[in-house]
């Protein structure tokens, strides 16, 4: 068999990581081959919960899984840690200004880059799930200076597979027949969800749906879907969200499907308008182990605005945790 991979995932004891870690430990992200050992970080009072977690894990007794360890300190959960998910943060509470959730944040997110900088593996992969992610994985990239900057990813795929859902749906077609979908932007409600270069069975999108629906109520579903999950469940999207973080990670890893494309949070390289270092989500393909921005693609007048509407934001969010010294 392959070699062990190391996985680190913070927040293990909340409702995403029980979604994400017993599919991580069956080999749903690195295939029947490879052996895994699970880190699991969380705060003193999630501990209680992540060990109720590596119980059943126990119990499942998964052929792959050699190792669960729980720790609270982000030096020892992140020692050799090949790929890392940073699921736990500090959720926003009613009332609560942006700052303080920027700087409680920075609080978490600083430190654990810095673990990640000292204690990583060479060939770390991290992916930021926990909000406002964009803005978290930028914290602790900067905190991670020896660390290679595209290392740092944040989660837009659950936008994405919103968006593939939501399209196939209306034009009533499967799901594999839905391509070239894009969400530019902040993995918040200014997000775009562009069909303008999609395919739906072989024609383009527009085509296929009312471009009106497509640059109206679409986008707003797609932008508020997880409101609409609470509403319905009484909680939030989970399994879905672990979903999109295993398929981020495993097209990371192990390439995406030839001539497609995916959307993914990265450091922009300033391709699109989007300033250098902002981690936006873009278009992407892996290729050999890393995420490369999609290039050439039109960008017309209503995404034009509706990408700047969304950088806007992330340059917001950059310039408050610039000020409150976190990066
Ligand atoms: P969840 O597991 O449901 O969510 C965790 C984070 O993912 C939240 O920031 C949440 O943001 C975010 N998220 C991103 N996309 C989605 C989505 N589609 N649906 C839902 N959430 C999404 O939270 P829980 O409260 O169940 O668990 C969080 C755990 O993290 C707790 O056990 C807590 O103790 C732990 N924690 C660990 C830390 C650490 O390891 N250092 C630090 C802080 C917390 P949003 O709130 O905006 O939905």
């Amino acid at each position: 068999s392959a070699q062990a991979v190391t996985i680190a995932l913070s927040g293990a004891g909340g409702q995403i990581g029980y979604a994400a870690l017993f599919r991580l430990a069956s080999g749903d992200l690195l295939g029947p081959k490879t052996p895994i050992h699970l880190r699991l970080l969380e705060i003193p009072q999630g501990v209680s919960a992540a060990e109720g977690t590596a119980l059943e894990l126990t119990d499942c007794a998964f052929p792959l899984l050699q190792s669960v360890t729980i720790d609270t300190d982000p030096n020892v959960v992140f020692e050799g840690a090949n790929i890392a998910f940073l699921v736990g943060a500090r959720p926003r509470t009613a009332g609560m200004e942006r700052s303080d959730l920027l700087s409680a944040n920075g609080g978490i997110f600083g430190p654990q880059g810095r673990a990640l900088n000292d204690h990583a593996a060479d060939d770390i992969r991290v992916i930021v799930v926990g909000n406002p992610a964009n803005t978290n994985a930028l914290i602790a990239q900067r905190n991670a200076p020896d660390v290679p900057a595209e290392r740092f990813t944040a989660l837009t795929r659950l936008d994405h597979n919103r968006a593939v859902g939501i399209l196939a749906a209306e034009a009533d077609v499967p799901v594999d027949s839905v391509s070239g979908i894009t969400i530019w932007g902040n993995h918040s409600i200014t997000q775009y969800p562009d069909l303008s270069h999609a395919i739906v069975a072989g024609s383009p999108a527009l085509d296929m749906v009312d471009p009106r629906w497509a640059r109206g109520a679409y986008i707003e579903r797609v932008a508020k879907r997880g409101g609409e999950i609470i509403e319905a469940r009484g909680s939030s999207s989970a399994a879905s969200a672990a979903n999109a973080a295993i398929d981020h990670m495993r097209d990371w890893v192990t390439g995406t499907r030839p001539h497609e494309w995916t959307s993914v949070a990265l450091p922009s390289d300033g391709s699109y308008g989007v300033p250098n270092g902002l981690i936006s989500s873009f278009p992407a393909r892996s290729v050999n182990g890393q995420w490369e921005i999609v290039q050439g693609l039109t960008i017309d007048q209503f995404s034009r605005e509706r990408i700047d509407a969304s950088v806007t934001e992330l340059l917001d969010e950059r310039e408050a945790v610039n000020a409150l010294g976190l990066i």
